[in-house]
């Protein structure tokens, strides 16, 4: 049965922000490529007025746009295509020169800087970009909290990478990263952090207020602009309007059936997939790529380095993220679990079966395993997908 779906006015602020973002990638200098894990230099960056541009989010707008597939066809013609497809997508559009991209593309930036703490792949494809577009890159060595260590351990090592980030970004780019501007920005950052934070706390409600597609266009402002006073502007307008549906009891759909934890990232080119779920009555409310990556720690303002230092340790390892997850399911109140194992994030793909079988024998909730990719849509199979969903949601009752 076809339920109409709310839509969230705030998204609208969102797709305003994103195309500026564009634009001022394409027209402000200096320019930087960040990675997008827990990046501090992110916020170095706005501290300093250095426009920012990340090839993983252009692999979402490219994918969904429909010409990611292409890219990364054309990527392979070099590169091996085992590698993730955000990596294919961008060597595929920088080899496509003359095309016209998808918000007018990525351009060429004076610097590139790079976390390498929460992907294995991202040390080779960044070290490949830097060869490719022969420019300087920065990069924060971040240690992998693998063992059951407090992060504190790795505190003091870490924040003598931020400061040494910043000298390199102020000699390199010829800018200056003023204490007070720093201050500021950490703030911004730490009070998107808690918006964002209510947003997710507010998504507990039944019905829920907005669905997956919904918070996947909100974590663009985690994920791209921490520490600006666009991204708190707009994230302090989606929390109210969450809240007011929340306070008259109004969900995303007017019928919620069920309530689903989606695991990975999502297939970007196929979207229309939370609306079938959602147009019969089965709301993704739970994700452990859109809860548990991003502005998962609060910040202080008082002590930015530190600050900074901590958000590029907040990475969850498996067994933490199961531990939160167990948590989350009953409080979530989540009755079944879509498992995306992605073809070419493995990153995001290991232990998730482990994950969702403990989560199956603590409560009992059904699993459905979808083979699918985030970005490259020659793998994907709607028709396939469909039917199984359908059989999923026959089974939820
Ligand atoms: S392999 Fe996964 S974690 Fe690494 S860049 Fe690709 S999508 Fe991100």
């Amino acid at each position: 049965m076809y339920r109409p779906r709310r839509v969230l006015k705030a998204n609208e602020l969102v797709g305003v922000l994103m195309v500026k973002h564009y634009r001022d990638a394409q027209t402000k200098r200096p320019h930087s490529w960040l990675t997008m894990a827990p990046n501090p230099l992110v916020e170095i960056c706005y501290a300093a007025g250095i426009s920012t541009g990340y090839p993983e989010h252009y692999g979402c707008v490219c994918a969904a746009r429909h010409v990611s597939s292409k890219y990364c066809e054309v990527a392979e013609s070099v590169y091996t295509p085992d590698i993730c497809s955000y990596i294919k997508n961008m060597f595929g559009y920088m080899m496509s020169p003359g095309e016209s991209p998808p918000l007018g593309g990525l351009p060429t930036p004076d610097v590139l800087m790079v976390t390498p703490n929460a992907c294995v792949e991202y040390f080779k494809w960044w070290d490949t970009l830097r060869v490719r577009l022969g420019k300087p890159m920065i990069v924060i060595d971040i240690p992998q909290v693998v063992e059951t260590v407090d992060v504190e351990y790795y505190l003091d090592y870490v924040m003598a990478e931020v400061e040494s980030a910043i000298s390199e970004t102020q000699q390199l780019l010829g800018v200056r990263v003023d204490e007070e501007k720093l201050v500021e920005t950490v703030r911004l950052s730490d009070e998107l952090t808690a918006y964002w934070h209510a947003i997710l706390e507010l998504e507990k409600a039944v019905p829920a207020p907005v669905g997956f597609n919904d918070l996947n266009n909100l974590l663009f402002l985690v994920t791209a602009m921490p520490g600006t006073p666009e991204a708190v502007k707009v994230a302090k307008k989606a929390y109210e309007e969450m809240k007011q549906r929340v306070d008259e009891g109004r969900g995303v759909v007017e019928e919620e059936k069920h309530r689903l934890l989606f695991f990975n990232i999502p297939p970007w080119y196929a979207l229309g997939l939370m609306n079938y779920l959602e147009d019969r009555g089965a709301v993704v409310v739970l994700s452990d790529y859109v809860y548990h990556v991003w502005a998962t720690i609060r910040l202080d303002p008082s002590k930015p380095i530190e600050s900074l230092a901590r958000k590029a340790l907040s990475v969850k390892r498996a067994d933490e993220l199961l531990k939160v997850l167990l948590r989350d399911v009953k409080e979530y109140r989540v009755d079944g679990v879509i498992i995306h194992s992605n073809r070419s994030c493995r990153v995001l793909s290991m232990g998730l079966l482990d994950i969702a079988r403990a989560l199956h024998e603590a409560y009992g909730i059904p699993v459905l395993n979808l083979e699918m990719d985030h970005v490259d849509e020659r793998v994907f199979s709607q028709a396939e997908v469909l039917s199984r969903v359908e059989g999923f949601l026959e089974m939820l009752g």
